[in-house]
Order: structure tokens, then sequence, then C-alpha cells
């Protein structure tokens, strides 16, 4: 039985056009060899504080996520007071590590294209396993400040970018 996909969120223009950008960074390590995913961390006055792409293929570092990559960037540039304005916007649904760095930042807004369910599609694998894998949703609740969590969105722009990416 398949479970319910996630509903897609609709962005107002601002998340809209950060997400965008979060997705082209996904094509751009997609063409570096590695898996298409991109970050992008953003202050409330617009000014892109950080952002990477996947690199675990160029790098061989499977830690090489864009979001953990994108908060090392911008973990020691900024205070843990300017991260909590900040929304990071992820091409597809953080993992768990990388929900991890996000908390561990103080990021006080996540923003994500495709969400887990459907790349477990593109990877290959069971969509009714949805259960056997903790979420950034839980690591974020389990938090001890709030992390506003809004997606998936654009889940059809940002799925072009795992088309045929995940053949083995
Ligand atoms: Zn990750």
């Amino acid at each position: 039985m398949h479970p319910a996909l996630p509903e897609e969120v609709a962005l107002d223009e601002r998340d809209g056009r950060y997400l965008r950008q979060a997705i082209a960074l996904a094509d751009t390590a997609r063409s570096r060899g590695n898996r298409p995913f991109g970050a992008v961390i953003v202050a409330p006055d617009g000014s892109v504080m950080a952002q990477a792409w996947n690199a675990n293929g160029e790098t061989g570092d499977c830690t090489a996520h864009a979001e953990t990559s994108a908060v090392r960037l911008a973990s020691p540039r900024f205070s843990r007071e300017e991260l909590a304005g900040a929304t990071l916007y992820s091409s597809g649904e953080p993992c768990v590590m990388c929900a991890g760095a996000i908390f561990w930042a103080n990021i006080g807004r996540v923003v994500y294209g495709i969400d887990a369910v459907r790349l477990r599609g593109f990877r290959g694998e069971r969509l009714d396993q949805r259960d056997a894998e903790l979420s950034c949703r839980d690591v974020f609740t389990a938090s001890t400040h709030p992390i506003e969590c809004v997606g998936p969105a654009l889940i059809e722009e940002s799925s072009a970018s795992h088309v045929g990416a995940w053949k083995v």
C-alpha cells in the first residue's frame, strides 16, 4: 500500500525565488558528478549568507550534503542571533544529519523542494518505507528552539534535477 504523498505547499514570490536558486545549485551539483542537491541560506534582508551544492562525488566526503556544507560556511561568519532570523532553502528535504546541522546553527526556518518520500521513488526504493526513517521534522520537533519547516514545495521543478540522476 502506498502512503499518501506529502501535499505540495504554496510559496510566496520571495520563497519561490530562493528555492529556485537552491534548485539551480542542485543542477550544478549534478553537472559536477554529485547527487543533485543545493542549499541557500538567506538573511531577513534578502542577502545570501551562504550557499552550497552536494559535493559527495567530487570530494568523496559522505557528509558533504548541500545543507550541511552551507551551514559550515555560514556558522563561523554569523552569530546565532543572525542565523535565528535566516531561512535555509534546500532543493530537497533535509536528511537528519543536515537537520542536526540546521539545529546547531540556530537557523530558524527551512523551506525545501522535493520531499524524502518522492526522493525514495527516484532512488528506486519502496515508497511505503517512509516510517522506517526519521525525517527532518522529527529533529525540528524535538528542538529546544522553534524551527519552522515548510515543504514540499515546487515539487515539479525540484524533481526535474533528479530525473535519471540515480541510476546505479
Ligand atoms: Zn543531508
